[in-house]
């Protein structure tokens, strides 16, 4: 179990698109950006449908131009989650959003400095109780007032780091734009401070979490394409996470959004920090003993159980018996290949027998079945789980259970009796 830190809660949405809180006792949230234009208003629409549906539970959107913060009074009735204006250098913006009913303004203090034009917007948020995400940015930060000074001071406390200097500014940049929310009295905020750099990420929001209370956005910024972003996200995010540390995540790939959705929620699944909603999929890497064309089977089962799974159920797709029934222990339905076939389970039972063409849809069916039985409450998750037990290949698939016995026998396993 994570213990997570106590921060304050902030909660944005309404009525009509739902309300998601961020922080406090909230459950950590998974946000997205549109990758279109705002002011396309029916792609905009349809994209945001897209990553609801995908489980986003906030969109953000960017309004660089008046016409995107107009075409928001015609996006946001058509929409069921709440909706984020991404405000850059023009403050406007985010008066023009607010106006527009919009449920939470990002400003980034490295292109929104001026005190007046950031009270403005504080005020604005205020009177319609709308929270505001400080984003400090490493790419967009620019220099404060004092900066030597201060960056002197934190740059002694922060010479330790990698990129300690750039740490300093983040944290410096924050300090002073929190000045101005504090001078107005307002803390409904969430805070960021991404980076390209996954080690300055975890040293940054560290920093933060010990320096202020306030509910924390975590993201890498352009981390890249998903074949190399995905480990530059989520090495920094989950390692925070596992500290206790966020309250709402974006992942961030070049690449449809709806795969950081897709990430973001499954890194939360395998951290416990949220139900899994769907079916857990477990896979053998495959290996030399292979027999069937493991890897496009995988691929198929994922698709058609997203389509069709709405329990988790713990589904195992084994490619021999040598460690297949050890690794999926827990699995509530499994198949375990062999030669051009494959054996499959529901909870510790064979259920079936079938040639390599027919495993899919054969797979299918009993986790539609086992589904069924779990919603109607004649089966529950996750019970038996240690009964499965494997095919015997010297009958039916032909990998020497004879000798997987002996070699186990030998080092002192002890073996489940086949029925
Ligand atoms: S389950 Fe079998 S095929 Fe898959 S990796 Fe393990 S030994 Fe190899």
């Amino acid at each position: 179990m994570i213990s997570r830190r106590k921060t304050r809660k902030v909660t944005i949405g309404d009525a009509a698109h739902g309300f998601v809180s961020i922080g406090g006792d909230a459950p950590v949230s998974v946000q997205t950006m549109t990758a279109g234009y705002t002011w396309e208003i029916d792609k905009c629409v349809a994209e945001i449908h897209k990553l609801a549906a995908g489980g986003a539970d906030i969109v953000r959107v960017a309004v660089p131009e008046k016409k995107d913060t107009a075409a928001l009074k015609e996006i946001l009735p058509q929409v069921s989650v709440p909706i984020v204006a991404d405000v850059h250098f023009h403050f406007q913006r985010a008066l023009e959003a607010i106006e527009a009913g919009i449920h939470k303004i990002r400003l980034n203090p490295g292109n929104i400095n001026d005190r007046s034009q950031v009270k403005e917007v504080i005020a604005a948020c205020k009177a319609r109780k709308i929270p505001i995400r400080i984003g400090v940015n490493e790419g967009s930060i620019v220099e404060r007032r004092d900066k030597q000074k201060r960056m002197k001071e934190l740059g002694g406390v922060f010479s330790h780091n990698k990129n300690g200097h750039l740490l300093a500014i983040m944290i410096a940049k924050l300090e002073e734009y929190l000045e101005v929310f504090q001078e107005e009295d307002f803390h409904d905020i969430v805070i960021s401070a991404k980076s390209i750099d996954p080690l300055l990420v975890m040293d940054a929001y560290s920093e933060i979490s010990k320096r202020f209370d306030y509910p924390l956005h975590l993201g890498v910024t352009h981390a890249g394409p998903k074949e190399t972003g995905t480990i530059r996200s989520v090495v920094p995010l989950g390692t925070l996470l596992c500290g206790g540390v966020g309250d709402t995540i974006r992942i961030s790939y070049a690449n449809d959004p709806i795969y950081e959705v897709q990430d973001g929620l499954e890194l939360l699944w395998v951290l416990g920090l949220r139900p899994r909603i769907g079916a857990e999929l477990i896979a053998c890497p495959t290996c030399g003993r292979i027999q069937v064309d493991l890897f496009k089977l995988v691929q198929e089962v994922r698709k058609e159980l997203a389509k069709e799974i709405r329990v988790p159920i713990k589904v195992a797709v084994m490619g021999c018996v040598v460690n297949g029934p050890g690794e999926a222990e827990g699995a509530d339905v499994a198949i375990f290949a062999g030669d051009r076939k494959g054996i499959i389970y529901v909870q510790g039972e064979r259920v079936a027998n079938v040639p390599e063409a027919e495993i899919l849809p054969a797979l299918l069916d009993e986790c539609r079945k086992f589904q069924a039985l779990v919603e109607s409450g004649k089966a529950r998750l996750g019970e038996k789980k240690v009964d499965i037990l494997p095919p015997d290949p010297i009958g039916e698939l032909g990998s020497g259970w004879e000798k997987i016995q002996k070699d186990k026998a030998d080092k002192g396993l002890i073996l489940p009796v086949r029925k």
